[in-house]
């Protein structure tokens, strides 16, 4: 059965490397971009003189969408047999870090795109940089223009081992590397005995043998966001961030680790509601009626984080941050003041690292920190429930950074 909600994922790499032409092979192979649609894009590309190309089916789409006409070019959606794609705004994008911190938008694997020609660039490596920073470890490496190598062995498996070597120390090791010809079509959606020497999936085949963490079975989290008093009875309201909930279920009171249980699951106008999945907003009403107040957590297990301190990677996107400011941290519905120590921080055009200034931050900055909070907050690390990893910095009551549990 195909899955209904779109795995998102990033498309990543130095310029000219291939982005477009692989988001627009992969659109027509997999059938979102039907043949006479293609042919019009060709025709009318030509006309403009213009050489007709995949890349420039993006483009097409970027203008069809200025003038309103077809799709969201932030948000392309394609489809396999197991389930549906999103590809989203990419880390070259100024606001990738951003939206990723926040919640806006969110890549759950990245396909980091290299040319076997050129071998890896900076871009290559700062993107690599950011994906590790926002916590994606699913990559699949796709080594493209391999036909303008002679679809050598050699120059693959060197590529693939130059960029296993530099993803190494950011602890990233790629799920897959796949030698393609985004051009022509070589291992997109199916292989080719150009290549005969590769045993392994095309690349829709192989983002298909990724999880869907969405999907797999989570802890259950529920942060609470109101406790209403309905007929002497105490409904806690608030949205399911992880796993499920059902009736009848033990259940953690964090940050006291006190236990409690689910008498009733309440949703708008349904009535006999024994399940709560991921994403539902909902009520719960539990035995006994336990004080319960708005930034407690229910969890089903009990190994969420309970902590004064905790490190991070953060981005700061407004004003300026001098060491000993007081922050406020927002993280699901829970909320304390505290302060922050600078470890190292980053240039967020060029990822390079700077060893002076680590008392400050100004606008842009990417830096790994540790946050200490006066209240006790519960997390969990971004990169296994986003949801409860991310968090957004305030001063004064103004956002001003984002980041993510590490
Ligand atoms: P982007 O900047 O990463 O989006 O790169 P583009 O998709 O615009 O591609 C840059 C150039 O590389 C274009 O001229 C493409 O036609 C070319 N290109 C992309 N993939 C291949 C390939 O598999 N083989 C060859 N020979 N050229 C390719």
């Amino acid at each position: 059965m195909m899955e209904q909600v779109a795995l998102p994922i990033v498309i990543t790499g130095h310029v000219d490397h291939g982005k477009s032409t692989l988001i627009g092979r992969l659109l027509y192979d997999t059938g979102v971009l039907k043949e006479d649609r293609f042919q019009e894009i060709i025709l009318t590309s030509s006309e403009l003189g213009k050489t007709t190309e995949f890349a420039f089916v993006l483009d097409a789409l970027e203008e069809e969408r200025e003038r309103g006409i077809t799709i969201d070019t932030t948000q392309i959606y394609f489809q396999t047999e197991k389930r549906k794609y999103v590809i989203i705004d990419a880390p070259g994008h100024k606001e990738f870090l951003r939206n990723m911190i926040t919640g806006a938008s969110y890549a759950e694997a990245a396909v980091l795109i290299i040319d076997a020609n050129e071998g890896m660039r900076e871009q290559t490596k700062r993107h690599a940089y950011l994906l590790s920073m926002v916590g994606i470890r699913d990559i699949c490496v796709v080594i493209n223009k391999m036909d303008l190598v002679n679809f050598s062995k050699e120059v693959y498996d060197k590529t693939a081992a130059d960029i296993t070597a530099f993803l190494a120390p950011l602890s990233i090791v790629p799920k897959l590397f796949i030698p393609i010809s985004a051009l022509n079509g070589i291992n997109i959606t199916k292989r080719d005995p150009l290549i005969s020497w590769y045993d392994g999936l095309p690349l829709t085949d192989a983002l298909d043998s990724l999880e869907h963490k969405a999907f797999e079975k989570r802890p259950f989290r529920f942060p609470i966001q109101d406790v209403y008093k309905i007929n002497g009875q105490r409904v806690i309201a608030g949205r399911v961030e992880s796993g499920e909930a059902t009736k009848g279920m033990p259940l953690f009171i964090l940050p006291t680790g006190k236990k409690t249980t689910i008498k009733e699951i309440k949703k708008f106008l349904k009535e006999d509601v024994t399940v709560a999945s991921y994403g539902e907003s909902i009520g719960l009403i539990m035995f006994h009626n336990p004080k319960l107040q708005r930034g407690d957590i229910l969890t089903g297990t009990n190994d969420a984080i309970v902590t004064h301190s905790f490190d991070a990677n953060i981005f700061w996107f407004y004003g300026e941050y001098n060491l000993n400011d007081i922050i406020e941290i927002k993280c699901t519905t829970e909320e304390s003041i505290g302060k922050m120590i600078i470890h190292e921080k980053f240039d967020p055009a060029t990822m390079d690292k700077k060893t002076e200034g680590l008392d400050h931050l100004e606008i842009g900055e990417v830096a790994r920190v540790t946050i200490s909070t006066v209240k006790s907050l519960v997390i969990d690390p971004f990169s296994y429930i986003p949801e409860m990893g991310r968090f957004i910095i305030e001063k004064n009551g103004i956002p001003v950074g984002g980041g993510i549990v590490v």
